[in-house]
């Protein structure tokens, strides 16, 4: 895993993580594992639903014209990525597939960011094709039906998991050269 610039933005999670013996909470994070590219065998992708960006542009306008409850999984604002906060109820979100695609043994490290972007902005681009999107599953609260997008930040020093709303009108159809 290439060390990132972003990377250095996070010095406080990497903090979180390097006494995990003494923070219980870091215990939830096991799972984290599941979610990481390549690290379940049990990963079927013919059971999962791949979403391009027109797919996942359907979903979410769907979803947004549906409307959402009140609820408390966006206790937290989620709109740009942020860690997983401790306090979302993980027991209220269900996978509806994902981004990643199968086909590609390499998704690209590139972002997709025009001028004024960063990874943690709020209002940055969604681009299925480009990190970390190409490595995000697509997860649903199924209390208020809002869309979440998934991945574990990670390499050999710290993992991480992310998470971040899917607002209909950020998601574009890019394509690495
Ligand atoms: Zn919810």
């Amino acid at each position: 895993m290439r060390r990132r610039a972003r990377h250095s933005g996070i010095a406080r999670v990497n903090d979180r993580f390097s006494c995990p013996n003494v923070i219980p909470g870091v215990n939830i994070l096991a799972p984290n594992v599941r979610f990481a590219r390549n690290a379940s065998p049990q990963r079927d992708s013919s059971m999962t639903q791949t979403f391009d960006a027109a797919a996942l542009l359907q979903l979410a306008q769907d979803a947004e014209q549906a409307g959402f409850a009140t609820c408390t999984c966006c206790k937290s604002p989620l709109d740009g990525w942020q860690s997983q906060p401790l306090s979302l109820d993980e027991s209220l979100l269900v996978q509806v597939g994902t981004l990643v695609d199968a086909e590609d043994p390499e998704p690209t490290f590139r972002e997709f960011l025009p001028a004024g972007s960063s990874y943690w902005a709020p209002d940055a681009p969604i681009a299925p094709r480009f990190y970390p999107y190409n490595r995000s599953d697509v997860w649903k609260c199924t209390s208020c039906n809002r869309l979440f997008l998934r991945y574990t930040e990670g390499g050999g020093y710290f993992v991480d998991r992310r998470i971040r709303s899917i607002a209909s009108k950020l998601i574009v159809d890019a394509a690495p050269e």
